[in-house]
């Protein structure tokens, strides 16, 4: 079955404390969509198009050639927008704790020093691209990734992470960057990244 921009899972105007409505609109129902429609017409007619979309990222490099960029960046962009979505909410903030904070604390001392890694990840981006935790098979690690690449595609399960395109603040933040990465810790869903963490660990 092609691809489907999932619902999102609160009104548009849900996460307000770090992001506008109209930004979370047009991001959800323009940007989305067209990852998603572009990544069903590069797939369309092969044998990936019935494949869930992390199995196309997780083989990416047996994805035909000539479709392989196209691939990369819609799937990618598919994948990462709907893992978006799920790991922020109206009720997010705060600190994690349980497995969560355990597995923080083992991989990076504290959940402050997590932050602020994550946050210079976003920051030092150049140009587009995410910042992310991943479960690396061992542990957690953070990294940003160019573009609509997925940490899918070097073997990683994402549990935490930002889109810093322009296209995700531009509206309030206009150039400041550090400002909207600043205020979207008030937005994560710490329960949804545990199950991302759970599930990531099999
Ligand atoms: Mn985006």
């Amino acid at each position: 079955m092609a691809y489907e921009v999932p619902p999102l899972p609160y009104p548009f105007d849900a996460l307000e404390k770090a992001i506008d409505a109209q930004t979370m609109q047009i991001h959800h129902d323009k940007h989305h969509q067209a990852y998603v429609d572009n990544a069903n017409k590069a797939l369309d007619g092969t044998e990936w198009a019935d494949r869930p979309v992390e199995d196309v990222l997780r083989s990416i490099d047996s994805v035909p050639e000539n479709i392989r960029t196209a691939v990369r960046n819609n799937a990618g962009g598919h994948a990462n927008h709907s893992f978006f979505w799920e790991i922020m909410g109206p009720d997010g903030g705060g600190e994690p704790s349980g497995d969560v904070a355990a597995a923080i604390d083992d991989a990076f001392g504290s959940f402050s020093a997590l932050k602020e890694q994550v946050t210079q990840n976003g920051v030092t981006r150049f140009g587009s691209g995410w910042s992310w935790v991943v479960w690396d098979g061992s542990g957690l690690q953070a990294y940003s990734t160019a573009n609509q690449d997925s940490p899918l595609m070097e073997g990683h399960v994402p549990v935490l992470g930002v889109d810093v395109w322009e296209h995700a603040y531009y509206l309030r933040y206009q150039n400041r960057r550090p400002d909207y990465l600043g205020a979207w810790w008030d937005v994560v869903a710490w329960d949804a990244v545990g199950h991302k963490l759970a599930s990531a660990r099999g």
